[in-house]
């Protein structure tokens, strides 16, 4: 599954916030079969359109899609040297998905900051500066390697092109994923070195519960890290949050101004930071959201259900959520012209309400 590693400098309230994300733990109701491991957590992405599909197929049960979340603990200053540790936590780094940085805005003075003030851009830039670090390590090391591999006509040149000017971006301080977003940099020739920094980031700032509703103070945060995301959400508040249950939480969430719990907006942010999308089924057994990424076809969105509805693929009936929202039911939509069949070749649409044809 498709993991969003969280990382940060200690005291910045990761535990706590994963300590949320945990309890909101999902997967042992939903999912009997699948192993739940303690430094996972699982969140489910709310739909409203499950609820309507439930509704209009008269289904049991919803299932949403979900966002897991790894807790990547222990980044130390010179991880990039590559002592003990600092090995381990790159490592752990490499094999997420994507990055989220859980960063201190909060200002309780009874809990110490590493550092000894509470101050985002340098938290921001003691992690990246690791990254970065040990990017230009990756890079350093390759080039002889890929010079040669050029000479002989064995490697294309754009990607010692590609690597020179990755070069340039790190050593100015900014990740490749900053260069990715703000000025179109392409990283795809350099791919084979799984650079850390072209992974997506996001950035979830942790801070008390009036800065929630300040948005020139959010301003602020936000420019730090733009034009890659950032999320605002009080850890503490969270993981009260999760202790509740969904009519009670939804009261508290009301009564404190937010409309979208943090970890929602975590988890809607970290899909769309990873480039997902889901479509949909829907029967009297369950109404649910499968996880596909953007740009996949009709077979390879079937495949996320069963490999054998990929193998066997032979066509995919689809109504749009919208249209089907509309008219009310399948039937009505079919009346209409709404249900098309899609063959192999279909790339999918978020929201496609599908059903499979499959030989077996
Ligand atoms: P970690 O080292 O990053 O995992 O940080 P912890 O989650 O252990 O948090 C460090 C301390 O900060 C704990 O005492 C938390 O209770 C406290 N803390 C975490 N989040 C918040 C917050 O949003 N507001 C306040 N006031 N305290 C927090």
């Amino acid at each position: 599954a498709l993991t969003i590693g969280i990382v940060g400098l200690p005291n910045v309230g990761k535990s706590t916030m994963f300590n949320a994300l945990t309890k909101n733990q999902v997967l042992a109701a939903n999912y009997p079969f699948a192993t739940i491991e303690p430094n996972i957590g699982v969140v489910e992405l709310p739909d409203e359109r499950l609820t309507r599909l439930a509704e209009i197929f008269g289904s049991g049960k919803i299932l949403p899609a979900t966002v897991n979340f790894v807790d990547i603990a222990g980044i130390v200053r010179g991880a990039s040297e590559g002592e003990g540790l600092g090995n381990q936590f790159l490592a752990n780094i490499r094999e997420a998905d994507a990055i989220c940085q859980v960063i201190r805005g909060f200002s309780d003075s009874d809990v110490v900051h590493v550092d000894g003030k509470v101050n985002p851009a340098d938290d921001i830039d003691t992690i990246n500066t690791e990254l970065i670090l040990a990017d230009l390590q990756t890079l350093e090391r390759a080039l002889p390697r890929i010079e040669k591999e050029v000479k002989q006509k064995r490697a294309e040149p754009e990607v010692l092109a590609a690597m020179q000017e990755a070069q340039g971006i790190l050593e100015e301080g900014r990740t490749l994923y900053q260069a990715m977003q703000a000025d179109g940099f392409d990283a795809a020739p350099l791919r084979e070195l799984q650079l850390m920094t072209t992974k997506p980031f996001l950035y979830v700032f942790n801070v008390d519960d009036d800065v929630l509703a300040d948005e020139a103070k959010k301003d602020e945060m936000r420019a730090l890290v733009a034009p890659v995301e950032a999320i605002f959400l009080d850890a503490k508040f969270e993981s009260e949050l999760a202790e509740l249950d969904d009519e009670e939480a939804a009261e508290m969430l009301e009564m404190s101004g937010q409309d979208e719990a943090g970890l929602d907006q975590l988890a809607r942010v970290g899909f769309n930071t990873l480039g997902l999308q889901t479509y949909l089924t829907a029967g009297p057994k369950e109404a649910r959201a499968w996880t596909i990424r953007k740009g996949w076809t009709a077979p390879e969105a079937a495949g996320v259900i069963h490999t054998d509805f990929q193998k066997g693929f032979i066509k995919a009936e689809i109504v749009s959520f919208d249209d089907l929202d509309a008219l009310g039911s399948m039937a009505e939509a079919r009346a209409a012209g709404k249900v098309r069949m899609e063959g192999k070749d279909y790339v999918m649409v978020d929201g496609d309400v599908v059903e499979f044809r499959f030989n077996v």
